[in-house]
């Protein structure tokens, strides 16, 4: 029951899995816009170890890209981050998070998985889709350019938010910097600084 919770212990969190390579505005607003409309208590970011879509030597270490995610996270008082994933070995499945997840909130905590559009079109193709959606309610994010054709997904289980115009991604990023472009406004000002103290994504190809 409620009365035994301690005060401000959260009842509705989000999940907020990526690869953060580096973490950007388009993932802020989406933590934000979610966690308005959802009536979420916080939104927990959780960066992959080892995405099993990415190939390894293309992925930045898990510890740069969990330092950037506190850094971009660390003012708003609703947002956490989580070494769940990078501390797992191994490749990067949702479904072990999810689990651990509800492990760790208990069984009356809402969970939210917080997705893109484009992982979202993924989802079918998952291993133990029912059990995924018994664990948590998926949210998928639309971005510019990535409108889910027939999603196909199952009814009540899967909420589409329209994210407001951000056609920023990771990648365009890293691109920006190899090229000696400009990322400001795009990512945090404090990501702006640990990626030219870092020297990261200079030496990619
Ligand atoms: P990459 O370009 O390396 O794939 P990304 O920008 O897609 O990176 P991820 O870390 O893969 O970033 O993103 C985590 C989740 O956030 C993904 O499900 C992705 O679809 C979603 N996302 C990324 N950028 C945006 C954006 N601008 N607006 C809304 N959702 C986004
Ligand atoms: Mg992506």
């Amino acid at each position: 029951p409620s009365e035994t919770r301690p005060t401000g212990a959260p009842r509705r969190v989000g999940i907020m899995g990526g690869t953060f390579d580096p973490i950007h505005h388009g993932h802020l607003v989406a933590g934000s816009e979610v966690a308005h409309f959802f009536n979420l208590d916080e939104v927990l970011f959780v960066p992959a170890g080892q995405p099993w879509q990415k190939e390894e030597d293309k992925v930045t270490p898990a510890e740069h890209r969990y330092l950037m995610t506190v850094i971009a996270t660390a003012e708003n008082p609703q947002f956490r981050v989580s070494r769940m994933e990078i501390e797992r070995a191994g490749p990067t499945y949702t479904i072990d998070t999810l689990r651990q997840m509800r492990q760790y909130y208990g069984a009356d905590v809402e969970l939210f998985f917080i997705t893109g559009a484009d992982a979202l079109g993924a989802i079918l193709s998952w291993h133990n889709v029912d059990e995924l959606f018994e664990l948590a309610h998926f949210v998928g994010c639309n971005r510019p350019g990535h409108r889910l054709a027939d999603p196909g997904l199952p009814e009540g289980k899967v909420s589409l938010v329209e994210i407001p115009a951000l056609a920023i991604s990771s990648t365009e990023c890293r691109e920006r910097v190899r090229k000696g472009e400009p990322i400001w406004y795009l990512v945090p000002d404090g990501i702006v600084r640990y990626i030219n103290k870092t020297g990261l994504y200079l030496g990619d190809e």
